[in-house]
């Protein structure tokens, strides 16, 4: 069953509610701090300047019932369905626009990423840019997850769990290139499938290159595990080759990694702000 907004006020309103069964239903766009927002039924009603985002899950209706959900965002929606009868459904929701951002540094401990016997370790810098990556987006408003906070080593698939484990979020794995050939140089962005990975690649990857002017090596489609087994959009940068002596000691300065984290961090916020 699908029902239809309709909006109150404001700029940034719910777009659709969709009810498939009694236990679940999804709230789709986003909804003002203070809208009061009537759901009708039978037709789904889009009036501009609605901008849809991802569907929220949230618990469907039950007469009176009221919920809470996530953060950010707070909204009273009543609900009437077809029938005429004069059954009002009160929904207290918040809505989230920011999704929790999963930070993975790859390798660390043993693994210290790259070729065999490459001569700068991928660890460290994909580490660096990671934690920069996490405070610019804490520091604006977003809650992140790290992965992994120091020289340690842990599984793909333990990072997949650790991702895993929030319901709403996505995936941004960092990591640094390597070729046996020296002359190999440039910036790469995986993404597995889906539509909002390939998106949030395509917002990253042209950010990436427009702050740092390196070469395009594109975004590409790539089954790698941590990107399989994320549930939720996921993504792998590759942001320059260590094997590369040029491209490396630019990676070796720390306002070069910053560069790299704040163009990162900006086309994730502006995606999801
Ligand atoms: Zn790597």
């Amino acid at each position: 069953m699908v029902v239809a907004a309709r909006r109150a006020s404001a700029r940034r309103m719910l777009t659709s509610f969709h009810i498939q069964n009694e236990n679940l239903g999804w709230l789709t766009g986003l909804e003002p701090a203070t809208a009061r927002t009537t759901i009708w039924s039978s037709t789904i009603e889009l009036q501009p300047p609605f901008r849809a985002c991802e569907a929220t899950k949230i618990p469907a209706a039950a007469k009176g019932n009221f919920f809470s959900l996530i953060r950010m965002f707070k909204a009273i929606i009543s609900t009437r369905f077809l029938g005429g009868l004069a059954a009002w459904f009160i929904f207290q929701c918040a809505l989230t626009a920011a999704p929790t951002v999963v930070i993975d540094a790859g390798h660390g401990g043993h693994d210290r990423g790259g070729m065999p016997g490459q001569r700068v370790p991928e660890k460290g810098y994909a580490l660096d840019v990671a934690k920069r990556v996490d405070s610019l987006l804490r520091n604006s408003g977003f809650r992140t997850v790290l992965t992994r906070r120091g020289d340690y080593f842990v599984t793909l698939a333990d990072r997949c769990a650790i991702a895993n484990r929030n319901s709403r979020a996505v995936f941004v794995s960092i990591h640094f290139n390597g070729a046996p050939n020296r002359d190999a140089s440039g910036i790469e962005t995986y993404y597995s499938s889906g539509r909002e990975s390939l998106d949030l690649a395509t917002a990253i990857h042209k950010k990436v290159l427009s702050s740092t002017g390196a070469e395009n090596r594109w975004v590409r489609s790539r089954g790698l595990y941590v990107l399989r087994h994320s549930r939720m959009p996921a993504v792998l940068c590759e942001l320059g080759f260590l094997t590369n002596s040029e491209e490396s000691r630019r990676i070796a300065s720390s306002a070069y990694r910053q560069r790299l984290a704040a163009a990162i961090a900006s086309a994730i916020a502006s995606r999801y702000r």
